[in-house]
């Protein structure tokens, strides 16, 4: 019923402050019960197989809204995709076969795309999640490990694949200010992460002292309320124009 809409939040480089990619992030506009969650549907699509379709959708949304925004605005642009482990299994045949094509048909390097995964897809990976992850790389696409540090305590998967960036969980973040546990945890993350050739992006960054602890420690990236919500993306595009006042920081962020 076309009720699906992609929202893009803002991911800030720390070092110059400007929004230089965005994660792609799915909603469900229901016309009586207004914005569904992803939390609430995605669990349910995983189930019944649909998530293929519908992650296929929002993999040819999010990147033709991409190559506009590169076009447009700065060539390394780059959109982030959530893909839910499910994607990976044998018998999703979009993925593989078709959205290499697709990126070449639009015009959009493979650079230009970050899919985001979390690391117990990485843990028991089987023969065809290896395949499509060697895949990616081959297109040129890059991987992001979502929600780090909550998940499985083996860090082993970050040699054997190829990570391109970490992203800090917003749980560690959010106890930055308070927690010097939490704040020696995400700079050894940061630590870790750059030894080892990554970047770092930190999630769920809603103050601005949360942003200057982690600028202090060499976090590369930072996304959160602090900056922006996810928005529509004709609204992203107002944030992304140099000549909108609302740019740098964003929105809420006037306050902290
Ligand atoms: P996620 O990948 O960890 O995405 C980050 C979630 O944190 C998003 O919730 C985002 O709106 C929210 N968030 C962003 N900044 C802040 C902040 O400063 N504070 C707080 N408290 N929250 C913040 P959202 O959009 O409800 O998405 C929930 C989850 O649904 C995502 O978690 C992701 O796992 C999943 N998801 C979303 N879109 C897709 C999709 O297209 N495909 C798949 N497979 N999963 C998706
Ligand atoms: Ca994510
Ligand atoms: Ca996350």
């Amino acid at each position: 019923n076309r009720q699906f809409e992609v929202h893009y939040q803002p991911v800030i480089d720390l070092r110059t402050g400007r929004i230089t990619k965005a994660e792609a992030l799915l909603r469900w506009c229901h016309p009586e019960h207004g914005y569904i969650s992803p939390l609430e549907f995605i669990p349910l699509a995983e189930e019944t197989g649909l998530i293929n379709k519908i992650g296929d959708w929002v993999f040819r949304q999010s990147t033709a809204n991409a190559k506009h925004w590169s076009d447009r605005f700065t060539d390394n642009f780059q959109v982030s995709i959530n893909l839910s482990p499910r994607q990976f299994k044998l018998d999703n045949h979009l993925f593989i076969s078709e959205w290499e094509s697709y990126l070449q048909g639009i015009g959009l390097a493979g650079d230009n795309v970050v899919v985001e995964i979390t690391e117990g897809l990485l843990l028991n990976a089987e023969p065809d999640v290896i395949d499509k992850l060697l895949w990616l790389r081959d297109a040129g696409i890059q991987v992001a490990i979502d929600d780090f540090g909550t998940g499985y305590s083996s860090l082993s998967y970050l040699n054997k694949f190829d990570i391109d960036y970490l992203k800090i969980d917003k749980s560690f973040v959010s106890n930055l200010e308070n927690s010097t546990n939490d704040t020696a945890l995400c700079d050894a993350i940061i630590l870790m992460a750059h030894t080892l050739g990554l970047k770092v992006i930190a999630e769920g960054v809603e103050t601005g002292k949360q942003k200057q602890i982690l600028v202090d420690s060499g976090c590369d990236f930072a996304q959160g309320y602090h900056f922006s919500r996810a928005v529509p993306a004709d609204e992203f595009e107002a944030l992304l124009n140099p000549e909108s006042e609302s740019v740098q920081p964003a929105r809420t962020s006037r306050k902290s």
